[in-house]
């Protein structure tokens, strides 16, 4: 099946069309280190997370590098102005750049395996590319698309006329904002910086380019030097936040393409943000969660990872409490049909004769093309749960149970979200004849026999055995 992306760079939705078929190359913009990662951060790199195992249900090989920013990236990246990030969180806590950057890596790992992402195949640190970012920078400086001043290279915008193509940001609305950091160096006030030289910055390098001073890096050249290092220079995919577009995305169009002089990126996808409670999270509302904030609250990694999920991506999602109740409620849901059809498989529950072929069928099909459409994991919710009402109206044979658990295991493996499958107690596992008991009694009930119905269950209840009915159907349980 086809899979259509939204491009953000077009405004279309456009098919995936690998450079390399039946491979992909996805690059996703990681954390910045210097403070506890929060719920929205995790929209965007679950969004990514999903994103891959789609690709991998699909066939496709993936490839996914997702960085990790440990210097550079300043408090006002917008206008160029304010500290770096890890510099600022050094101040506030007398602890050194270096050691904030390991205890929030360290951190952020955590999350990822709480909420279940499956581990990108590179994750590197920023500082360990200063020589690949040096050997950009001294080629833009080279063709005369980088200049320097005072040890201080940036990257002149009007070098490259296409700046602006992915944020459509006009020539007006970026002075407007380059206004508020005036800075004398810069022949233009959008231009950016690609090196800074500062000698009070705690993490600083010798330049990695010929006839540079000690410095740090700017945050854009970053991705460009760890995407263009593992996946080449021209690559499939690359993912953020949509607050990366402008200006960290435009940025690394401008550096990638002047450098390489082909197309750096054949889809660009980003994440909306999220709302908390109808509004922008921010720590003055009180309406700010990191990751931990909402595990410490008593709500599983799963939950928190459907509630963050179950919107598409490019879907205002509005967060709240509420809606990981619900979503404890929906895993409950899909974990117990499973785990009914994983008594009917193994024996413990008396098999029916429903083949839920066409429910199966569907679910398989309508969860597919959902998420070949956008990665609509919304409308693939849907069809899993229209699935479960199904599987839980049918009384089905082994062969339909078998069936149907596979499809749940794939949902699983693309989503992530219900855990693994239960288990059935091998010591729970009724006996055959108590089954058999069990089926007789369903049809003296069926045919309004109660007075053999009752029997048979006394007879089931004498072995240790008690029947337990569910609005799937009966079965049984050890006394
Ligand atoms: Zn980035």
């Amino acid at each position: 099946m086809p899979i259509r992306l939204h491009n953000s760079l077009t405004h279309k939705l456009e098919e995936l069309r690998p450079i390399v078929p039946g491979k992909v190359t996805m690059y996703n913009c990681g954390p910045t280190v210097y403070s506890s990662p929060h719920i929205g951060n995790f929209r965007s790199f679950l969004f990514a997370d999903v994103l891959r195992r789609f690709l991998e249900d699909q066939g496709l090989a993936v490839t996914q590098v997702m960085n990790i920013t440990d210097v550079g990236h300043l408090t006002l990246d917008d206008v160029e102005g304010g500290e770096d990030k890890m510099e600022a969180a050094s101040r506030k806590t007398g602890r050194t750049a270096w050691e904030i950057a390991a205890h929030y890596i360290g951190e952020f790992e955590e999350c990822q395996e709480k909420l279940h992402v499956r581990e990108p195949h590179h994750m590197p640190r920023a500082t360990d590319f200063i020589p690949q970012m040096g050997a950009i920078i001294g080629d833009l400086l080279e063709k005369g698309i980088a200049y320097e001043v005072n040890g201080n290279v940036y990257y002149e915008i009007d070098k490259f006329p296409e700046y602006g193509k992915l944020s459509g940001k006009v020539l007006d609305e970026l002075e407007e904002g380059a206004r508020v950091a005036v800075n004398d160096e810069k022949k233009n006030a959008r231009d950016f910086a690609l090196w800074k030289v500062d000698d009070q910055h705690q993490m600083q390098w010798d330049a990695p380019f010929p006839g540079g001073r000690r410095g740090f890096p700017g945050w854009h050249i970053e991705c460009s030097a760890m995407s263009m290092h593992y996946l080449g220079e021209q690559i499939d995919i690359h993912t953020g936040g949509e607050d990366n577009v402008f200006p960290h995305h435009e940025c690394e169009i401008a550096q990638s393409e002047a450098h390489t002089g082909s197309r750096y990126v054949n889809l660009w996808m980003h994440a909306r943000h999220l709302l908390v409670d109808n509004t922008k999270m921010s720590k003055s509302l009180g309406n700010f969660y990191t990751v931990g904030d909402i595990l410490e609250r008593g709500y599983s990694g799963l939950e928190l990872r459907f509630a963050l999920v179950r919107v598409q991506y490019r879907q205002t999602l509005n967060f709240t409490l509420d809606g990981l109740v619900e979503a404890r409620r929906a895993i409950e849901r899909v974990r117990e049909a499973r785990a009914r059809l994983v008594r009917v498989r193994d024996g413990v529950e008396p098999a029916g004769a429903d083949d839920l072929a066409a429910a199966t069928e569907a679910a398989q099909d309508g969860f597919t093309a959902a998420l070949a459409e956008d990665l609509n994991v919304s409308e693939a919710l849907a069809a899993v749960f229209v699935f479960v009402n199904a599987c839980n109206k049918a009384s089905p044979s082994v062969a339909a149970a078998t069936a149907a658990l596979q499809a749940y295991e794939r949902f699983e493996d693309v989503l992530g979200c219900f855990g693994p499958e239960p288990v059935a107690d091998a010591a729970s596992a009724a006996p055959a004849e108590l089954l058999e008991l069990l089926e007789q009694r369903n049809a003296a009930r069926v045919a309004k026999n109660w007075g053999a119905a009752d029997e048979l269950r006394d007879r089931i209840t004498a072995a240790g055995w008690k029947i337990v009915d569910t609005p799937s159907g009966a079965r049984l349980e050890p006394n």
